[in-house]
């Protein structure tokens, strides 16, 4: 692959042309083949069992985890070293999409193959490897990670959990306690994290779930993955081997954090396949239920429904394959630099710290969007335990809490990308300073011909001069610690978010037009995507500014973003109607 793509948050200055992204219909024979394997496996072992599943027997939630391990599942990302069957990261984002579709088994799935493997594979050495990661590849052992604690959520690194070196200097003796540990019912190891003895930063540790003084609590319970096993585990004098410290003492923050990235990242691609079920069970229901003797698909209320969630839903998974790409190429760079297998695919994952927030927050609101419209299109049925959207609904809420808070990710996006420019990783306050100067020059930039998509292009780049103009205006009123006014931060990370999301909107529908030609429908999509985003932008960058400037300023920057984000309008009465339509005949979601 050609390295043309951008670095992490580059997309707030410098385009990128549609021909150098991934879009999903680019898959090729073989990632669909491995797919497909994976849907066969999710319609035979788990969504028969989704009541038996969500009842919580742990036993069950295991048997179906080692069966997909029987079947290579559970090796994706691993090595075949390490019995696994490595693939790529756009083929492993797709296989996590697929798996997003089975509620609480991809939770108790993402958290095995994810946060509980991959710190041992990344950070592990050799001997741990070949100890833990040859097992957990396969299924014969079950991981899970344990951060957080009862005093220590969002602020990760003040947990008070305890190693000390054993006067032997064999052991570290780990005392403490920490909670919500997915798979802690039925987990044979766990990554934990704590302080060795007075150490401020956490170190990391592989503990086995049948040492003495392990200690797993029931499970909680919750409002929706029932089935999902999460308990407190209790760590009472036990003796961890030295040996079983992963990475270097005070490495296990980074290594947590480092995690972190790949878990949003994977997040992301789930809720694509939750979010599709979802849009087909309701449009099969719309199909199915009259009333006033018409089909619920008829009227144009839902039509708009349907519409708006595959419009989210499209616009999401655009922008997932697009920086899983970005994610390949970064890893075959660092493996081609000479870093280890490991560290090159974390950090190469670690990198686009900007998307995996943007990708956990937008994916996981547009989950919490579509189910909640799912259950309105299902009307009384949608709050019945009988369909299979009330389960969505309740499942779905979670992904806005795990895999750090969707509030803690607005900050990141915002904190990563404005300290990669401060970096001087990209020139975001140069560009930004001139436009302030120029704020009463500033026009659209409109050619007298523009084709369909140079016209959305330049929209593309009006929304980035928003964004700057924003980012600028924060800077300079708050300095650098403008990220404690985290009203406006969380007002900047909506633009970039929407502005990510439009941009990966634009050059998909682009780059199919060229491969397969025009298709109204996608352009129907991005016409409404684009539409809300010129609104988004303009509100965030409006509130946003009225909160930093005041008076003629603020008079000024408004008047510029107004002409910068005043697109042209759109007959989105018809948009909705052609996307529902696609959708009420082929009966499910299929673009
Ligand atoms: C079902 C489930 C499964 C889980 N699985 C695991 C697991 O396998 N392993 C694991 O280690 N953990 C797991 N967790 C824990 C999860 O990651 C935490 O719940 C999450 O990080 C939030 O921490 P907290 O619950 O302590 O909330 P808090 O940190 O107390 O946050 C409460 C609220 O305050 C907000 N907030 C906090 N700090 C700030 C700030 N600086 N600025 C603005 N707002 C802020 C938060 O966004 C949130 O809205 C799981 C949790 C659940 C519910």
């Amino acid at each position: 692959m050609e390295n043309v793509n951008l670095k992490s948050g580059e997309f707030l200055v410098k385009d990128v042309e549609a021909k150098n992204i991934f879009i999903p219909e680019e898959f090729n024979e073989e990632q669909r083949m491995i797919a497909q394997s994976c849907r066969d496996f999710m319609e035979a072992d788990v969504l028969p069992k989704l009541d038996e599943i969500d009842k919580g027997e742990r036993q069950l939630m295991k048997d179906i985890l080692k069966k997909s391990g029987e079947l290579g599942l559970l090796g994706i990302a691993i090595p075949e070293q390490y019995n696994g069957f490595e693939q790529s990261f756009l083929t492993q984002m797709l296989v996590a999409e697929v798996i997003g579709a089975g509620y609480s088994f991809s939770v108790a799935f993402m958290c095995h193959c994810g946060i509980g493997t991959m710190p041992i594979m990344y950070y592990g050495n050799d001997d741990q490897r070949n100890k833990y990661v040859a097992k957990l590849a396969t299924g014969e052992l079950i991981g899970a990670y344990c951060l957080t604690e009862p005093g220590a959520g969002s602020d990760a690194n003040s947990g008070k959990t305890n190693a000390k070196l054993s006067e032997d200097g064999k052991y570290y003796i780990l005392n403490g306690q920490k909670m919500w540990i997915t798979n802690g019912g039925f987990c044979d190891t766990q990554v934990v994290f704590a302080k060795v003895e007075n150490d401020r930063i956490l170190s990391a540790f592989i503990v086995e779930s049948n040492w003495p003084g392990v200690v797993i609590g029931p499970d909680e319970h919750k409002m929706g993955i029932k089935g999902s096993s999460t308990t407190q585990i209790y760590y009472n004098d036990v003796k961890v081997p030295v040996e079983n410290m992963l990475g270097k003492r005070g490495e296990g923050f980074r290594i947590a954090l480092n995690i972190l990235h790949l878990g949003r990242m994977k997040l992301g691609a789930n809720v694509i396949g939750a979010a599709k079920q979802t849009i087909t069970d309701s449009v099969r229901y719309a199909n199915e239920r009259k009333q006033f003797g018409s089909l619920l698909s008829s009227f144009g209320a839902i039509k708009q429904k349907l519409a708006k969630m595959a419009v989210k839903c499209y616009a999401h998974e655009s922008a997932i394959y697009r920086v899983s790409q970005d994610v390949d190429i970064l890893i075959d760079k660092y493996k081609s630099e000479g870093k280890d297998h490991g560290m090159a695919a974390i950090e190469g994952i670690a990198h686009y710290a900007v998307e995996d927030a943007i990708l956990k927050v937008w994916g996981s609101e547009m989950l919490d969007f579509i189910v909640d419209e799912g259950v309105q299109i299902h009307g009384g049925m949608g709050y019945s335990a009988e369909m299979n959207v009330e389960r969505a609904y309740r499942d779905s809420r979670i992904n806005r809490i795990f895999e750090g808070t969707n509030e803690i990710n607005r900050l990141l996006v915002v904190e990563a990308a404005t300290k990669r420019a401060m970096k001087g990783e990209y020139d975001l306050f140069g560009p930004a300073e001139e436009l302030y100067n120029n704020i009463n020059n500033i026009t659209d930039d409109k050619k007298a011909y523009e084709s369909y998509f140079d016209k959305k292009r330049r929209y593309i780049k009006n929304f980035k001069k928003v964004i700057m103009l924003t980012v600028y205006s924060a800077t300079q009123k708050f300095g650098r610690k403008f990220m404690r006014e985290q009203e406006v931060v969380n007002n900047l990370s909506d633009l970039i978010m929407e502005l990510y999301l439009a941009e990966s909107t634009v050059l998909r529908v682009e780059k199919l037009e060229g491969l397969n030609g025009e298709n109204p429908i996608n352009k129907d999509i991005l016409d409404v995507f684009v539409n809300d985003t010129a609104f988004v932008i303009f509100k965030n960058a409006k509130d946003a500014i009225y909160s930093i400037t005041e008076g003629e300023e603020a008079e000024k920057l408004t008047e510029a973003i107004k002409t910068l984000t005043d697109i042209e309008g759109v007959n989105l009465m018809n948009k909705y109607r052609r996307i529902a339509d696609k959708l009420i005949d082929d009966n499910e979601y299929k673009f």
